[in-house]
């Protein structure tokens, strides 16, 4: 596309014959000034090219223009000329350089990665973090996450709604709220969208999906932790735990096809490899058991420890689904299984140590509800308006959510999962 800045990306450069004038744009990546040659590399979002200019050819003014600090942003013309010595096999000899907006302070950091940084100073200055190739392909990476995601979507029915992020009250009890002024009144950031998508089910829509930002008060700072992330949620109608766990591994399969489709350059990037490992289903009773014979102190109605998560993996491969955890460890509209009421019908993904996603069939009769509220000791008159809705035709129904920074952490070897989201929301920091 030509326009005033440029008229190929850098990537398109490689068919244009030599001889040809083009007008690139993008960043100074690197110079290097040996008197009578100047190599200038500009980076754009597709690629980097050489630049290079000499006494004695290139016209003294471009020579002059072209002595730039790094991260300049530029407009350059010139004409394309083979080079084997170059590793694209092809150079830019300059004809016009224009600086569009000289720097005004120095770098925080090296883009090129020469000088390392710390996680904090890249994150401060996030836009010019994102310039790092490794810090592009995370994002490139999860970009593909979502493409997956919402390619198993569509192919297997599920429609894509809203739900809103203000909300009256906590639909989970536990975990904590962010609270904000509503005008005369208070509200709260959703913590997840799971009462609205069950909504949307009662409400007579089959299968929904949605990503979402959810908002948790953590107060912890963990490396899994966010106090801002995003969920891509399902929920689906006339369906239990088992349908939906068949759904997970389906929209497991398509993320994990696309990030492979898409992003292989990306993967290779952050020196990542991985198979396309099969998920291996068990219920919760059978792993506990695993674990204690291979030493770990896990009782039945205890969590896992991040200990038990990696053993999990050891003994079951990369993707797990644990599934029927005790009814008295998952939150209260968690559907007790019929044949064994101490487990629920709920589930977890975990993937590479770590759990990715969580979910369950719900209850949907207003009486089993208010028994499983008050178990637990939260007042049934608090959760009136949620209890109602399944008094007026609620069909059985399950879904899950799977965290996208959870993933695109584990996709990308990240070791930190502030490195996978843009502008990540922890217990200190609120910008950029
Ligand atoms: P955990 O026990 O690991 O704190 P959770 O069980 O409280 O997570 P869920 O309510 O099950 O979390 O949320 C669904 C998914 O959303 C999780 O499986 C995870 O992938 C992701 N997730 C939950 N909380 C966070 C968070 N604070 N930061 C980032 N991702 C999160
Ligand atoms: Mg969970």
């Amino acid at each position: 596309m030509r326009n005033e800045y440029r008229s190929h990306y850098v990537s398109e450069l490689a068919s244009v014959p030599e001889g040809s004038e083009v007008e690139v744009a993008g960043w100074v990546h690197e110079t290097r000034n040996i008197g009578k040659i100047i190599f200038l590399l500009l980076r754009d979002h597709s690629g980097i090219v050489q630049v290079t200019a000499k006494e004695g050819t290139s016209d003294p003014q471009v020579m002059k223009a072209m002595d730039l600090p790094k991260e300049s942003v530029v407009t350059i013309r010139g004409r394309i000329k083979k080079n084997p010595q170059v590793r694209n096999g092809f150079e830019l000899l300059p004809v016009r350089v224009i600086d569009l907006n000289p720097l005004e302070r120095s770098m925080p950091f090296e883009v090129t990665g020469k000088v390392p940084a710390e996680l904090d100073v890249r994150l401060n200055y996030r836009y010019v973090d994102l310039r790092r190739k490794e810090t592009t392909a995370i994002f490139n990476i999860q970009s593909a996450v979502l493409h997956g995601f919402r390619n198993f979507a569509a192919k297997n029915g599920f429609q894509e709604i809203r739900p809103p992020s203000i909300v009256e009250a906590a639909t989970e009890g536990g975990a904590d709220l962010f609270q904000i002024g509503y005008f005369e009144k208070k509200a709260y950031l959703a913590q997840s969208p799971q009462i609205y998508k069950q909504l949307a089910v009662i409400g007579g829509m089959d299968r929904v999906f949605m990503t979402v930002p959810v908002f948790r008060a953590e107060k912890h700072n963990t490396i899994f932790h966010l106090n801002e992330s995003t969920q891509m949620d399902i929920e689906m109608g006339f369906a239990d735990h088992n349908d939906a766990i068949a759904m997970l591994k389906k929209a497991f399969s398509s993320i994990l096809d696309a990030v492979l489709k898409e992003s292989a350059a990306d993967l290779e990037t952050l020196g990542v490899e991985f198979q396309k490992s099969r998920v291996k289903d068990v219920t919760y009773k059978k792993a506990i058991s695993k674990l204690a014979a291979n030493g770990s102190k896990i009782e039945f109605g205890q969590d896992f420890s991040r200990d038990d998560e990696t053993m999990l993996t050891r003994l079951y491969g990369d993707a797990i689904i644990v599934k029927e955890y005790p009814t008295s460890i998952r939150a209260f509209y968690s559907m007790p299984n019929s044949g064994d009421p101490e487990v629920s019908n709920s589930y977890d993904l975990i993937y590479k140590g770590l759990e990715i996603s969580s979910g369950a069939q719900r209850i949907h009769k207003p009486s089993l509800l208010i028994g499983a509220l008050e178990k637990r000791g939260l007042d049934p008159k608090e959760f009136e308006f949620y209890i109602n809705a399944f008094r007026m035709g609620a069909p059985p129904h399950a879904g899950w959510s799977l965290g996208l920074e959870r993933i695109t952490m584990k996709l990308t070897g990240s070791t930190n999962i502030r490195e996978c989201a843009m502008f990540p929301r922890d217990r200190e920091r609120l910008t950029p």
